[in-house]
């Protein structure tokens, strides 16, 4: 149940949110959203993320975590659902973000060196979504914050 898995992601990350006075937000849908998966590696995947938009969001900053039945990729993938972290940080200057899923790149290395961590969250997550047929897709504004939405297919 992917809403249960995003849930648990998002709960672990409650003290740290908490600890710099932003806070998370779920749009989730009521019922259940089974998809075929590995559980604990699907959980790694969004607390990499929403750990990535509180650690690189701001201050009172306000994270969004949305589940969402997916449309425009069906023909990608048939039938899908997504998952979006959304955050109002700094976002990241667009000639980084085709690098941010190798291993050890970090967009702002004196930044992200001093907010500790190694640089491999993403490709982690990367390579996740690949093994369970997903798309990762990032945008972003300088400015104004970050998207990372992830598209998993309903089907075996
Ligand atoms: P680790 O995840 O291993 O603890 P990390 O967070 O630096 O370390 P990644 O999660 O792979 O590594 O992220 C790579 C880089 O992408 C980060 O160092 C940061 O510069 C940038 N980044 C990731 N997510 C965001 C975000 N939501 N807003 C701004 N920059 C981001
Ligand atoms: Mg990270």
């Amino acid at each position: 149940d992917l809403c249960s898995v995003v849930r648990s992601s998002a709960a672990a990350l409650e003290p740290v949110a908490r600890a710099r006075d932003s806070t998370i937000n779920m749009l989730l849908p009521d019922e259940q959203m089974m998809i075929p998966g590995d559980t604990d590696q699907l959980r790694q995947v969004f607390t990499n993320l929403i750990e990535n938009a509180v650690k690189y969001g701001k201050d009172c900053g306000h994270v969004t975590v949305r589940l969402s039945v997916s449309d425009e990729e069906s023909v990608l993938l048939g039938p899908g659902v997504r998952v979006d972290v959304i955050d109002d940080g700094e976002g990241i200057p667009s000639f980084h973000i085709p690098r941010l899923t190798e291993r050890f790149y970090r967009a702002d290395s004196h930044r992200s060196r001093a907010l500790g961590g190694t640089g491999l969250g993403l490709a982690i997550v990367k390579h996740i979504v690949n093994r369970h047929r997903g798309r990762l897709r990032i945008k972003s504004e300088k400015g104004k914050g970050s998207q990372f939405s992830i598209i998993l297919p309903v089907t075996p």
